[in-house]
């Protein structure tokens, strides 16, 4: 049986806390691989040698560190293959699937490393004051924590990780437990692109490790990626220990289709948004909202005929459209969200419980559901599904769409769908969601602008890659000077005045 242990100074360490937890694989149902779960202590101790290695890697001028990680993103993109593989037989997105988690990650690091010299530098003003000059100085944090979901296993560790290295950090990682064979993967590769040990770190680990990078005094800043209630709670618990966090959080998001859109352009757009990844995206489509009833008769006889075309199979197995759900347990979970919407009146135009997979009897599979005549007060609703599920809400016009999308608790991401210029800009100036799309069904920001939900998406003012990502792993100082030439003026006892 595999075993994933941590990374702590540029080496596999097994786990000594003997807790232990089951890695599965998707498809088949049974466990693949067991990893560690790190004690307290064990946290304490990569802080440590985070905490000196920092020191070194920070006086590393900005533009050798930023070589080391684009020598980083050559050696994933040579070890593409096996990685996706990995990742896709953990997670159980498909194979191509797989690729795009990786290549959407080290663009981000390809950014930070390029960037980074660039993006590190101050300020200069001259003669603020007579004979004063005034710099600011970007400096690192010091050693930084993230912390990951298992939806996007190789993407978001590299997210985190990119731009609080270029920027001159020491980088704790505890992904997540379900999926930890490629983040221990990417630990191998930094060490091999050059960095130094001790920079990059990876603790497995659940909820006492997590509890222990919170609480860790010499840990300055937190990046979070989950489900809304822990990304609150880390937001509350890390600003109470006076560090700085960005806490990303659960979605739930919708896709407006006016009148005017191309019907089939939104099915299909439909289909990849809500179905892809079994819907395990925090930017997955799980709402649409046609406008007006014939819009929605239209949209959703298009939906239910190719949604059922849809291939549900193993993650590896090429043809297959999505794959499984990541655990038993997530299955349950869907399963009985999906009874709830049956039981609260929904229309259950497609019912993608108790499909089988031949020769995979035992995964955890869930067909494509659709789902309409969807109210908002339903729990297929309100409450985040995280499965290949599309729920059909009908908007009577504009106002009553953009109504229904700004009244939600979410505001990850949203797409409106229609040929007319005008109502895209209205929607996208009005609409209360951090990510908007314009005839777009998944708007991802690429790299050099920035990753962000509003409302209970996110917690914390600054959001992940792009510029941003540079301001929240950097600290400012601002330096004023004077180098005194000739007789002084003697004590001063009034305040220094600009102008
Ligand atoms: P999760 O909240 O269960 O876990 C996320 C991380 O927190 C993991 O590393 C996990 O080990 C840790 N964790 C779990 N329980 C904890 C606890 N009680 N205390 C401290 N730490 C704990 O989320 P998940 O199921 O891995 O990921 C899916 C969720 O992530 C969805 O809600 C999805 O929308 C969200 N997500 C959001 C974004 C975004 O950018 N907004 C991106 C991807 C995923």
């Amino acid at each position: 049986m595999r075993h994933v242990p941590h990374w702590i100074n540029g080496q596999a360490v097994a786990g000594t806390s003997g807790r232990a937890a089951d890695v599965f694989n998707p498809s088949t149902g049974e466990v693949q691989a067991t990893v560690d779960l790190a004690s307290t202590a064990e946290v304490a101790r990569a802080v440590e040698v985070a905490k000196t290695a920092q020191l070194q890697w920070a006086a590393m001028n900005p533009q050798r560190r930023g070589r080391i990680l684009l020598k980083f993103v050559d050696l994933v993109r040579e070890n593409m293959d096996d990685l996706a593989a990995l990742l896709s037989s953990e997670h159980g997105k498909t194979y191509e699937d797989a690729k795009g988690d990786i290549n959407r990650g080290i663009e981000v690091v390809e950014f930070a490393g390029g960037g980074a010299a660039h993006l590190l530098k101050g300020e200069f003003s001259t003669e603020v004051g007579s004979g004063i000059d005034t710099h600011s100085l970007r400096q690192p944090l010091g050693v930084v924590a993230g912390i990951t979901p298992f939806n996007f296993p190789a993407m978001i560790p590299l997210w985190k990780s990119g731009p609080a290295l270029a920027a001159g950090n020491a980088f704790i990682l505890k992904p997540s437990e379900r999926d930890p064979g490629v983040p221990l993967r990417l630990a191998e590769l930094y060490q091999e692109a050059g960095l130094p040990d001790g920079v990059f770190q990876v603790i497995n680990g659940d909820k006492e490790s997590v509890d222990a990078l919170v609480d860790h005094p010499d840990v300055k800043a937190i990046g979070f990626v989950g489900s809304t209630p822990i990304a609150q709670a880390i937001y509350t618990g890390a600003a109470a220990a006076g560090k700085r966090a960005q806490c990303f959080g659960g979605a739930k998001n919708h896709l407006v289709v006016m009148p005017d859109a191309d019907l089939d352009h939104v099915a299909d757009a439909l289909l990849g948004a809500a179905y892809g990844s079994a819907g395990e995206r925090c930017m997955a489509i799980s709402v649409a909202v046609p406008v007006g009833q014939e819009t929605a008769d239209a949209l959703v006889a298009k939906l239910a005929e190719k949604a059922a075309a849809l291939n549900v199979g193993p993650s590896l197995q090429p043809g297959a459209d999505f794959g499984p759900v990541v655990t038993a347990a997530a299955k349950e979970r869907i399963e009985g969200l999906i009874q709830q919407g049956v039981d609260a009146g929904a229309t259950l135009v497609l019912d993608g419980r108790g499909v089988q997979v031949p020769g995979h009897e035992n995964g955890f599979f869930v067909g494509a559901t659709l789902f309409d005549h969807v109210t908002t007060d339903m729990p297929i609703y309100t409450e985040e599904i995280f499965g290949p599920v599309l729920c059909v809400v009908r908007a009577a016009d504009f106002a009553d769409a953009l109504g229904i999308v700004n009244s939600n608790l979410y505001g990850n991401g949203v797409s409106i769908f229609t040929r007319d210029g005008a109502a895209g800009r209205e929607f996208a100036t009005q609409v209360e969601v951090g990510m908007v799309g314009i005839n777009i069904p998944i708007p991802v920001p690429i790299a050099y602008y920035t990753f962000g939900g509003w409302k209970a998406s996110g917690f914390g003012d600054l959001n992940q890659h792009g510029p941003d990502a540079f301001r929240f792993y950097t600290r400012t100082k601002t330096v004023t000077t004077r180098w005194p030439e000739g007789v002084s003026d003697g004590a001063s006892f009034v305040m220094p005045q600009g102008s």
